[in-house]
């Protein structure tokens, strides 16, 4: 059996040893059989948690109450899920509450795709009783049973359909197609963390443009943060080749680029509940984009003050939308930097302190300023990054400065 299976498969055979079923199941099965690369191996097994936590040394009872432990193996975590049905669902959310069942069937008669829904024995054998791998060779999502069925018990479902389409270059079967156009206002029940983790995918997928036009097809957009009203925009987001992306901040930076939410730009990624961190940084590479818009010529001053990596996502965002190489233009910005004197303000030979004794005032606004003009004369090249210098050239500075006045 092929790694990640191989190394993992020393739990199915403990959990088999000792009297109980176990299977690989889920996403590793389908990227498997898709040879993709595989992700979190997960297994599904008959045994109760509290049977999964004696049987292992080293468990943590991460869901406990959805079935999940996870097994520590060889330095590696495994999520050990119990066969489960879902409860009732209420609200046309995940339910609360889970019934533990012995059948393999039952646990993947609840999952959410045919091609999600088939398990592998330890022997490399399929066990796929909703034709998943056949839904895999015509790379077609369809749901477990009744399509509007399963979007209603949980509505974001609807959400990894378009996902799956993205990562996968997928299509939607007729039936899912038609039960996500009816049912697209069920979304507006769940939790935007939920909407916002099933997003972030589809816009790193290989086909977030096929994704992104589905979103508008169906109307899913309609019921996600702040996306009502920017149907034109979205169709324009479709057009461009977001696969250039890798950083968090840069497909946030050119999604609200795309949808011109300039003025509220922070409550609208709070509207997602993105982390705060990440909110800066797409603010960052917007207001350089901003300023390229006036003015798209790199001056080594300009880099320096902005930063390698916003510079960077900010020019491969602005050579997106503008149609150029991207490659050779973030090359030069690398050169250019290379070439920088400093690369930040602690590689200054000076410091405030220093600004202080020489001029024997107390600290205030005047010393970050000072320290501004140092920089900007070292960085251009017209004075070394050196103390002796430095200070010669601001004594000259200010005697020149007191003869004009
Ligand atoms: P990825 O490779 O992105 O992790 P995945 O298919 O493993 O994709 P997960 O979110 O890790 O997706 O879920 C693991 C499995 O659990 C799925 O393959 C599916 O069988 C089942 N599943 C996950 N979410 C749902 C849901 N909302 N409804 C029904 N089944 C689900
Ligand atoms: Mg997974």
């Amino acid at each position: 059996m092929k790694q990640p299976f191989a190394k993992a498969l020393y739990i199915i055979k403990q959990l088999k040893a000792h009297g109980h079923e176990a299977y690989f199941v889920g996403g590793a099965v389908r990227d498997f059989l898709l040879r993709r690369p595989i992700g979190d191996v997960d297994i599904a097994t008959s045994a109760l948690p509290e049977e999964v936590m004696r049987i292992f040394p080293k468990t943590i009872g991460v869901g406990v109450e959805h079935g999940t432990v996870m097994v520590l193996h060889e330095g590696t975590p495994y999520e050990v899920t119990t066969f489960r049905t879902e409860g009732k669902y209420e609200d046309y959310r995940r339910p609360e509450s889970v019934t533990f069942v012995r059948s393999l069937h039952e646990d993947l008669k609840r999952r959410d795709f045919t091609m999600n829904a088939i398990a592998m024995n330890e022997h490399g054998q399929m066990i796929d009783p909703f034709a998943g791998q056949e839904a895999i060779k015509r790379k077609m999502i369809q749901t477990v049973g009744d399509a509007k069925a399963r979007f209603s018990e949980d509505a974001l479902r609807m959400m990894r359909a378009l996902r799956f389409v993205s990562q996968l270059g997928f299509y939607l079967s007729e039936e899912t197609k038609e039960a996500i156009q009816e049912l697209a206002p069920l979304l507006s029940h769940i939790s935007v963390e939920r909407i916002t983790v099933e997003f972030e995918k589809l816009l790193q997928g290989a086909y977030s443009q096929e994704a992104l036009a589905l979103l508008v097809e169906t109307n899913l957009y309609k019921y996600m943060p702040g996306l009502s009203e920017k149907r034109e925009q979205l169709e324009q987001l479709a057009s461009y080749n977001w696969t250039l992306l890798t950083e968090r901040a840069e497909y946030w930076g050119l999604f609200a680029y795309l949808l011109d939410v300039k003025q509220t730009l922070i409550p609208f990624l709070r509207l997602w509940k993105l982390p705060n961190q990440l909110i800066k940084d797409v603010q960052a590479i917007l207001n350089i984009l901003a300023e390229m818009k006036q003015n798209n010529d790199w001056t080594k001053e300009k880099l320096y003050r902005y930063g390698l990596t916003y510079a960077l996502s900010a020019e491969k965002i602005r050579s997106l939308l503008s149609g150029e190489k991207a490659d050779s233009n973030m090359a030069k910005l690398r050169q250019l930097f290379a070439s920088l004197p400093i690369k930040e303000r602690k590689e200054l030979a000076i410091n405030g302190n220093d600004l202080m004794k020489w001029f024997n005032k107390q600290g205030g606004p005047w010393v970050a300023e000072m320290l501004m003009f140092v920089e900007s004369a070292v960085i251009s090249g017209e004075i070394e990054n050196n103390a002796e210098q430095i200070r010669g050239w601001l004594a000259q500075c200010n005697r020149k400065l007191e003869e004009n006045y």
